[in-house]
């Protein structure tokens, strides 16, 4: 037996029995890593879950991203070869630890791999960085004698773990493991030539066929591998969980799922409402709650028009847009309507990095609207949060969209969402009510510009003319339950109907 397959070897923290006890392998988490909602959800949801008595252990690659800070917290584990290709040809593995508010995060070590990126490089390095990583998670549960209940897989490049479980760890202490593979965005899937993920994977040939890794005549797939081994499929909002099995969302892998829609669940996800709590954020000038949001959001709002060079009238109705510049977000639309969004009592501050066709648009119209828009060509997590605290209204226009979570954010700092009905967006904003002022922001339906004109102009004019129903709003907002304590629960019936299975 080779020795990443071995049943264990020495280390041992033992896991209290009975308890449920999960293992999260994912390719971000915040603080450590973060790129996008991926790395919010593999920070949030673990502490959810051991709040509500669950055991979990995170599991995610040791990046030379990673901060300093965090890399001088860590403490070895220990160390192994792991054979990983078909060639035999076998890699180290090294353990580095650290506990953080009662979670157990691994960092996996090996600089052949992760040195490079921010995380992520292209595909072509990416593909085998991540066979090795779905690996070698598994062998790291063997050698720290750590057999999880259930393993929940994220992503495509954790893809391969399912697989691996039952074609390479069948049989050893981990194999007695169900798995879970959440999407949080199916537009990325790993795929690569078959010989190439062949020999990187050192998996066998029938799981090669269509039933699994093939997804066209010389190409291979591992996201959908992941997804026909996964015991359960989930995605994060019942809306998506049922736009994927179409084929305008499904990016190629509709046929796949539906064909195993039986294990396929949508679970929304939350925010950590302690991390994003505007009463106690340290990043706002001026920290407000229900109490005081009315007055104290003005501050905000002078603040952040003084930082970012915006003419300071607390008067102006502020859109906020914060997000990854690429066209899954809806820029197309923005982009179409952009001059008309702007007039004088309107201001549009943007927070992203991306594509550089849509960040030279918003520099573009930045220049042309001097003291009314900012283009933040950055990730800023400060900025972010100034954002929410500061501006009024949020815009997330999505083409498609798994869950979302910057409107969940904005509305727990009092700031109203402007969206566009699809996927988590749908599941989370309930459009405003003109007749009896019920609601928590401004949506619209089909993908285009002048409904997304449409529905901002809705909501400036609420905001500037009926100022009433907007504060109401803005309070309905803050008390929207957006926390992860329902959907953590919902995980783990989940976990604990595939142990009783
Ligand atoms: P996605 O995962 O598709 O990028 P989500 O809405 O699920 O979108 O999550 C986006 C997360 O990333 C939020 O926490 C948001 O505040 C953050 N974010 C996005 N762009 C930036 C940026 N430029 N600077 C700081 N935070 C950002």
């Amino acid at each position: 037996m080779p020795v990443n397959e071995q049943r264990t070897q020495s280390g041992g923290a033992g896991a209290p029995a009975r308890q449920c006890n999960i293992a999260f392998i994912g390719s971000e988490c915040y603080p450590f890593v973060k790129t996008g909602g991926l790395g919010d959800v593999m920070y949030a949801l673990p502490r959810a879950l051991i709040r509500q008595g669950c055991g979990v252990r995170v599991i995610i690659p040791l990046y030379n991203c990673i901060p300093q800070k965090f890399k001088d917290q860590m403490t070895y584990r220990g160390s192994f070869m792991m054979d990983l290709c078909q060639d035999g040809r076998a890699f180290y593995v090294g353990i580095m630890e650290l506990v953080m508010d009662g979670v157990i995060y691994d960092f996996i070590d090996n600089r052949e791999f992760f040195d490079w990126g921010n995380p992520y490089t292209g595909l072509w390095e990416d593909i085998p960085k991540y066979c090795y990583f779905s690996k070698a998670s598994l062998a790291v549960l063997n050698y720290l004698e750590w057999i999880p209940d259930v393993i929940h897989c994220h992503d495509w490049q954790a893809g391969l773990v399912p697989v691996y479980l039952r074609a390479r760890f069948d049989g050893t202490p981990v194999g007695s493991a169900r798995s879970i593979l959440t999407i949080h965005n199916l537009r990325f899937q790993g795929i690569c030539g078959i010989q190439h993920l062949k020999y990187w994977t050192g998996l066998p040939d029938y799981l090669f066929d269509y039933p699994v890794f093939k997804q066209s005549e010389d190409e291979a797939n591992m996201f959908k591998g992941g997804l026909a081994y996964a015991d359960r499929v989930t995605t994060v909002s019942a809306t998506y969980a049922e736009e994927i099995q179409t084929t305008f969302y499904g990016e190629g892998l509709n046929g796949h799922l539906w064909y195993h829609r039986a294990k396929l669940l949508g679970i929304v996800n939350g925010i950590d409402v302690e991390l994003w709590n505007s009463a106690t954020d340290k990043l706002l000038p001026a920290p407000y709650d229900a109490g005081n949001v009315l007055e104290l959001k003005k501050q905000n709002k002078l603040a952040l028009q003084d930082k970012l060079g915006l003419e300071q009238d607390a008067g102006k109705f502020v859109i906020g847009l914060v997000s990854r510049l690429t066209d899954q977000k809806g820029l197309d639309l923005v982009n179409a309507v952009f001059p008309e969004l702007v007039d004088e009592n309107t201001q549009v501050v943007i927070l992203g990095t991306g594509d550089p066709r849509y960040e030279d648009a918003f520099r573009f119209y930045e220049r042309e609207n001097k003291g009314s828009v900012c283009a933040y060509i950055q990730y800023n997590e400060a900025l972010a949060h100034q954002i929410y605290a500061g501006a009024d209204a949020l815009l997330v226009p999505s083409l498609f969209e798994p869950c979302g979570l910057t409107q969940l954010i904005a509305m727990r700092y009092g700031t109203v969402p402007i969206v566009r009905e699809t996927g988590g967006l749908k599941d989370t904003v309930q459009p405003y009510n003109e007749v009896n002022g019920e609601g928590n922001g401004f949506t619209f339906d089909r993908y285009e510009a002048d409904l997304l004109l449409d529905a901002v102009n809705r909501g400036k004019a609420v905001y500037l003319e009926n100022r009433g129903r907007w504060d109401e709003m803005v309070l309905r907002d803050m008390a929207k339950d957006v926390s992860w304590e329902n959907s953590a629960a919902q995980y783990i019936d989940l976990y604990r109907e595939l142990m009783d299975a």
